[in-house]
């Protein structure tokens, strides 16, 4: 059926349901099972066993795979040709353990994808859009999903659409529907019924899922949801989770493919090598000895591809979003996640996020008279004394505090435990309170009383752009506009002041006003100008905005607290030690806005620069780039100026974290490198642009968050390093066995590698990489916020990164090396001294994985911290001595059983490279140190 034609009653009555009670619980619950959920149909999630082969598309894996052919084929060899049967079965082994270990490893990833996956899932719920809906005769914030036809809705500037809707009742009420469209202007809405041949652009009294209520406010009927809706019949799937890849993804990505590269052309060379070799030697190629370089080709292909790398990064970077969530900041992306941690700014709003939003009138001015109110929090009890310490004359400022009731949509209602709870616009409810104090309450004024009756025609909301608030009454047989508003913008639209009830000319009073909001403001105030207007008819029902707010006549102005939030300013103190710069951004007049920054610690002396909106207007984009690093404060701006801040502020490639709960801040937070959104008070609009949205609405946990992007980002440098630095081991000790080793050793021939594949492989896949999936859990360490926040231009390989990988796989792989030539000339077998040299690199690995989990040194954490890692480290050792002892691994891995005593002394020695590199590492520290402060002082 249409519904553009119809009238509201026939809508209602046919979809079942009554604008006052809405839809029963009971009525709910059936038609949500009849029509399903409200949203559109999700593109098919990837099956299981697909992601599960999909892990198999790794350059490891192919170079495996090639292994396994090589393998079968030798296997294949000996069996046909030489007939030397155990051989073969040896390489048949090979083949199966090859695979058996990729598998354990392809399972253990698996896992932690499936589960990182459904903590992402779950992240995601917690995001979904909400509406304002009336069930069971009252009204709730809803899951937008569990929307049904005949659901009576509330929206308001700043909601999202969910669902088809026909509006019962529209309050300048603007929408845009520019996704369904293409028209970005908003559209008014009506509620009248229209002719049923309406194209879509044009039923205006009808609302659209998808589109964005920019002003006003309405009431609703839902007629159609999910795929029902407009927007269903043209979409066609929507996007799941946003998984596109992060920076740092890319940049591992682009590493693993040089490393792959590089591992190419060393075992071209050493193949090579080992050929030309045999020529110059014996003058002919002998087909077993190809054998033996081939599996040392292997291994070294094995060795030098990091590639437990991609997986332990997403599980990291998944982990850390959890992590986020955890401390109440909630992702959109893995890459916010990576950004957090490398933000130089933070541009935070004032009210609700720096301070409480707790709002109370404390002063004000009326009839020429200044006063103080008395009285805490919500309670309307208490005195207003004038400047002679007497309760002044309600007469005086009756008709002030009437307007403030008027031009305002807050209430305020006792709790059951009596306590006064605040609804609404918390700087509204300041005055609902401040009126109430002297018995001058909304209702009361609407009700009609004998033949004195006020009525409300139009309501103009307040908006931050505007400043202002308007409000149209009807009173007895005359109109008034009533306005209120920042003081120094209703302050260029005054022209009168009421004084003893009579209108006079404002000229004489001005200085006196100007010089009260002044005072208000530097007591850390906020302040609002309560002004009226008397209107005609036609002005009343038709005029704009701009129109009814002008001629104004003041009526007074009132000093609001709001007390910031005690521990912002421990966030603040924090947040400078880690060199992350925070600018307030407000509204409010600039002398409130420096008073509190300065009493949170944001700027230091009343000297500090402050920008106005105004100044900022007339600034152009090079000026406002010269002042933008070093201003921490900006007043009375609209949500405009605060994109053209972070953009001047990218201009100098800082990473800027912007908050914002109004809809006009969307674009800010889109162009912001982080944009923040209120959870609790924020527009679902908001939201919606934002990449990180605050549960708790509370400033504190930017901070925690971007403590938290930094512990993540490095503890994935922290398990880079550690994956790389084996790496960097297990090549070199293989090259140099390639290399130095050119006679047989005893037992040892002279093509014997260093170690095995399947060594090699099991470190990297088994005893390397447990630890590693730890170190994603790691804490941060104790100096992280005294640092510089990253450069997120510079490569992962900078700052030392490289150096340390190569110094200590250098070390660690030279120690294999001699381990292995050590055993070998002490005559002990080949499996022997290639299971010495496994176990050094083992241990040596797990010594070292305490050093590479600080950005110092070793002795910078302590060990046990992490009981992961604990866990980690002690599976990785238990089971890599258990591979040399049972016979199925001996026979696969080419291990063999050692002494006690060489058990104990491997462990010993391994550990002697990671201690002696730390060690050297805080020596010189220390002496850097010391050298640095003395440099910085020299600057001085
Ligand atoms: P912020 O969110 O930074 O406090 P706002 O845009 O909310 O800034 O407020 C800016 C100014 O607009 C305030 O200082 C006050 O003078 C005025 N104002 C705020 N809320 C209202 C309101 N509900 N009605 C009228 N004026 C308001
Ligand atoms: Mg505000």
């Amino acid at each position: 059926m249409k519904w553009v034609n119809q009238t509201a009653e026939v809508i209602l009555e046919r979809l079942e349901t009554s604008r006052l009670t809405g839809l029963s619980d009971q009525q709910a619950t059936t038609r949500l099972e009849r029509y399903g959920p409200n949203q559109l149909q999700q593109t098919e999630r990837e099956p299981a066993w697909r992601m599960f082969l999909k892990s198999f598309k790794e350059p490891l894996i192919i170079v495996l795979l090639i292994a396994t052919t090589l393998a079968l084929a030798s296997a294949l060899y000996d069996f046909n040709v030489t007939g030397d049967r155990q051989h073969a079965m040896a390489s048949v082994y090979e083949a199966v353990a090859i695979l058996l270990i990729v598998a354990i490893n392809g399972g253990l990833t698996f896992y932690q994808t499936r589960s990182a996956q459904k903590s992402l899932d779950a992240l995601a719920n917690l995001r979904q859009h909400h509406m304002t809906v009336l069930r069971g005769q009252t009204w709730k914030s809803l899951a937008a999903t569990k929307l049904v036809p005949g659901d009576i809705v509330s929206v308001k500037a700043g909601d999202f659409i969910e669902g088809d809707l026909r509006w019962l009742k529209a309050s300048e009420l603007q929408i845009n529907e520019s996704h369904l469209t293409g028209e970005s202007d908003a559209i008014t809405k009506t509620v009248d019924p229209l002719a049923a041949d309406t194209e879509l652009g044009d039923q205006t009294n009808m609302g659209f899922s998808g589109s964005m209520v920019v002003n006003g406010n309405g009431i609703g009927v839902v007629v159609a949801t999910g795929m029902q809706t407009e927007l269903g019949k043209i979409s066609g799937l929507m996007q799941g989770i946003d998984d596109q890849k992060t920076p740092i993804e890319k940049s591992v990505h682009s590493l693993s493919k040089k490393l792959l590269i590089i591992a190419a052309g060393i075992i071209l060379l050493t193949i090579g090598y080992d050929l030309v070799k045999q020529l110059i030697e014996t003058g002919a190629i002998a087909i077993d000895s190809l054998a033996g370089i081939s599996s040392t080709a292997i291994a070294i292909a094995v060795a030098s591809i990091p590639d437990a790398m991609p997986v332990v990064l997403s599980i990291v970077l998944t982990i850390g979003a959890k992590m986020l969530a955890d401390s109440k900041g909630l992702v959109k992306s893995l890459s916010s996640v990576e950004t957090l941690g490398a933000t130089t700014y933070i541009a935070s709003d004032k009210t609700g996020t720096l301070t409480k939003n707790e709002m109370t009138v404390t002063r004000f001015l009326a009839n020429g008279e200044n006063y103080r109110v008395e009285g805490n929090g919500y309670t309307p009890v208490g005195d207003f004394l004038g400047t002679d310490g007497k309760p002044g004359q309600p007469d005086d400022y009756q008709r002030f505090l009437e307007v403030a009731v008027l031009n305002n949509e807050a209430e305020i209602k006792p709790d059951d435990q009596q306590n006064w709870r605040p609804f609404g616009n918390p700087t509204d409810v300041s005055l609902v309170v401040l009126a109430a104090k002297q018995g001058v309450k909304r209702d009361a004024l609407l009700e009609k009383s004998g033949d004195h009756d006020i009525d409300i025609i139009r309501v103009i909301p307040f908006d931050s752009t505007r400043k202002m608030m308007t409000v149209v009454i009807k009173e007895d047989d005359k109109y008034y506009s009533l306005t209120k508003g920042a003081p120094d913008v209703v302050a260029l639209r005054t022209t009168h002041v009421l004084l003893g009830g009579h209108v006079a000319d404002i000229s004489n009073a001005q200085d006196h006003i100007d010089q009260t909001i002044l005072d208000f403001a530097g007591d850390a105030l906020r302040t609002i100008a309560i002004t009226q207007r008397e209107v005609t008819e036609k002005q009343a029902l038709e005029a704009t905005s701009e129109e009814l707010e002008r001629e104004l006549c003041f009526l007074g102005v009132v000093g609001i607290i709001d007390p910031p939030r005690e521990e912002v300013k421990a966030s603040i103190k924090k947040l400078t030690a880690a060199s992350v710069n925070v600018v307030m951004i407000t509204g409010d007049h600039d002398v409130t806005a420096k008073a509190i920054a300065k009493q949170l610690g944001i700027i230091q002396s009343d000297n500090a620069r402050v920008i106005v909106g105004r100044t900022l207007e007339k600034m152009s984009d090079e000026d406002l780039a010269k002042v933008v690093m070093d201003t921490n404060v900006y007043a009375r701006v609209t949500p405009e100026h605060k994109q053209r801040i972070v953009k001047q502020l990218q201009k100098h490639k800082q990473v800027v974290a912007m908050t914002g709960d109004g809809i006009n801040d969307a674009p800010a937070l889109k162009a912001a490198d982080i944009g923040i959104a209120m959870g609790i008070n924020g527009t679902e609009v908001t939201k919606d642009a934002a990449n990180l949205i605050l549960l708790d609405d509370k400033f504190t946990t930017i901070e925690k968050s971007v403590e938290s992007g930094r512990t993540i980002f490095s503890n994935i440098l922290n398990f880079m390093r550690h994956e790389l630095t084996t790496n960097v081991a297990e090549v070199l000790s293989l090259l140099l066995g390639v290399f130095l080793i050119t006679a047989p050793i005893e037992q040892v021939t002279a093509v014997t590698p260093t170690l095995t594949a399947l060594m090699v492989l099991w470190v990297n896949m088994i005893s390397d990489s447990l630890p590693s999936f730890a170190l994603g859990y790691d804490r941060p360490e104790s100096d992280l916020m005294k640092q510089q926040p990253r450069n997120t231009q510079q490569s992962i390989l900078a700052n030392g990164m490289l150096r340390r990988v190569l110094v200590r796989g250098g070390v660690m792989g030279g120690l294999v090396f001699v381990a292995f030539v050590w055993a070998a000339s002490q005559g002990f077998s080949v499996a022997q001294s290639q299971t010495i040299a496994f176990l050094t690199l083992v241990f040596g690995q797990l010594w070292h994985v305490y050093d590479a989990r600080s950005a110092n040194t070793l002795f910078d954490r302590n060990p046990f911290s992490n009981s992961r890692l604990t866990l980690a480290v002690g599976f990785a050792a238990t089971s890599s001595i258990l591979v040399t002892l049972i016979p199925f691994f001996n026979h696969v891995m080419g291990t063999a059983s050692l002494s006690m005593g060489l058990y104990a002394g491997i462990i010993v020695i391994s550990a002697i490279p990671t201690f002696v590199l730390s060690g050297i590492k805080k020596l010189v520290k220390r002496g850097g140190r010391q050298r640095r402060d003395w440099d910085v002082a020299e600057e001085e």
